[in-house]
C-alpha cells in the first residue's frame, strides 16, 4: 500500500513534507509526494466565493487498487447542500481531499499557530483517507474517524484511530 499525496494550487513545501512524514507514521505505508494542478479554477463558484469539492475530488481521477491520493488544498471548499466541507473522500476512486483554508486560527480572527494548523491538517488527511479505507464515522470523540462538524470536534479527536476502527483497515 501506498498513500500519494498531491497539492492542489500553491502549498508550502514544509507542509506538504510535514503531511507525508506524519501521516506515514500513523498508517506505517509508503507516502509520496506528486504534483498535483496549480489551476482550481474550473471548480470555482462566484456566487458562493468557493470551490466545489467534489469538482476537485474528480480531477484527481482514480488511484490504483494498492494506492491512495489526497489532495491538499487551501481554498474554501462546499458541497452543494453544506455551508462548507473540511474535506471530501471517493471511496471508489480511493482518492480525497481536504483543505487547510478553515484549519488555520487566522480564519477566525486569531493568531497564527503553524502547530495547530499542521496538527489539524494531519486529522483531517488522516479521517479523510479512514473513508477511503472503507470506515464511516464513529461515535467515539476522539476517534478519528469521529465527524467533525466544527473545528472544535477536529480538536478534540486524536490524530489517531480508536481501537474498534483500527482493526477493520486492511492496508
Ligand atoms: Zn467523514
Ligand atoms: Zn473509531
Amino acid at each position: 500500500m501506498k498513500i500519494t499525496l498531491k497539492p492542489l494550487g500553491n502549498i508550502v513545501d514544509e507542509t506538504m513534507e510535514e503531511l507525508k512524514d506524519r501521516v506515514g507514521g500513523i498508517f506505517q505505508c509508503r507516502v509520496q509526494m506528486e504534483a498535483g494542478f496549480d489551476d482550481l479554477g474550473e471548480a470555482y463558484n462566484a456566487e458562493r466565493k468557493q470551490y466545489l469539492s467534489s469538482k476537485l475530488l474528480t480531477t484527481l481521477g482514480r488511484a490504483e487498487r494498492e494506492e491512495r491520493v489526497v489532495g491538499i488544498a487551501d481554498v474554501d471548499l462546499y458541497v452543494p447542500r453544506l455551508n462548507y466541507v473540511f474535506g471530501e473522500a471517493d471511496m471508489v476512486a480511493r482518492t480525497a481531499i481536504i483543505s487547510l483554508y478553515r484549519l488555520r486560527q487566522e480564519y477566525y480572527g486569531l493568531a497564527p499557530d503553524e502547530a495547530l494548523l499542521l496538527e489539524r491538517a494531519v486529522k483531517e488527511v488522516v479521517h479523510e483517507l479512514g473513508h477511503t479505507f472503507g470506515l464511516g464515522h464513529c461515535p467515539n470523540n476522539r476517534c478519528v474517524m469521529h465527524f467533525s462538524n466544527s473545528l472544535a470536534d477536529t480538536d478534540l479527536k486524536e490524530a489517531h484511530f480508536c481501537n474498534t476502527c483500527r482493526p477493520r483497515i486492511i492496508l
